[in-house]
């Protein structure tokens, strides 16, 4: 279920969809005016984006243009009315990833909505499994280091280990954390399994092993990645 907000003035059309989407258990806020759009979407993490073009204070593709400006990575599907060709070659380059022309049926842009949250998914999930680290890209689906010189492969541990410092990026994760979710055990600290697959970890992934400048010691806690 994803976190959609509607930026469009006509109130008909904003309740239809607003029904129609909330019907899908999907959460709807709306916003009348640009401004409140963009407020509405800085306000909380939004999943999708539906946007017009004819506002009364900022135009639709001015308010694409500032999202995506803002860092904003979620798809945007333009609502335009009919003979604004022009849109269908602004819009993918300001940022948008989608366009439905008014009138349009509900039944159609439901479909481009789920098309939408589907290929951002897609892509979340390819961007938590797939990462560079310098010039080597990890693959975590298929336990690989793809290096210049040619693959490595990650074992088991190492994979869940390298998957877990990603998840929690720049931030330490405690041994003790490791150990629990990977392992399923506590165990003492004079327990050096973390340790020895960190070792191997950096030989894989760090120019210089013994100045890491990737998978880096937290004192006393544990260990975080920095890419
Ligand atoms: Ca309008």
């Amino acid at each position: 279920m994803a976190r959609i907000v509607i930026i469009e003035d006509e109130p008909d059309l904003a309740l239809g969809l607003r029904d129609n989407l909330e019907f899908e258990q999907h959460t709807v806020a709306h916003g009348a005016t640009g401004e409140e759009g963009l407020r509405l979407v800085a306000a909380e993490p939004t999943d999708l984006v539906l946007l017009d073009i004819m506002l009364p204070d900022i135009d639709g593709f001015e308010i694409c243009r500032r999202l995506r400006a803002a860092g904003h990575t979620m798809p945007i599907v333009i609502l335009s009315a009919r003979g604004q060709e022009i849109d269908k070659v602004r819009g993918p380059e300001l940022g948008a990833d989608d366009y439905v022309t008014k009138p349009f049926s509900l039944r159609e842009l439901l479909a481009r909505v789920h098309a939408a949250l589907r290929r951002s998914t897609q892509s979340a999930k390819a961007a938590r499994t797939q990462f560079m680290v310098d010039d080597r890209q990890v693959d975590l689906v298929r336990q690989v280091v793809i290096t210049p010189q040619g693959e490595l492969p990650l074992g088991y541990y190492e994979s869940e280990i390298l998957r877990m410092l990603h998840e929690h990026l720049g931030q330490a994760v405690a041994r003790t954390d490791m150990l629990l979710r990977i392992w399923g055990v506590g165990v003492g600290p004079a327990d050096r399994t973390v340790d020895n697959h960190i070792v191997s970890l950096r030989r894989k992934l760090e120019p210089d092993p013994q100045k890491p400048r990737h998978i880096l010691t937290a004192h006393a806690v544990g260990y975080k990645l920095v890419l």
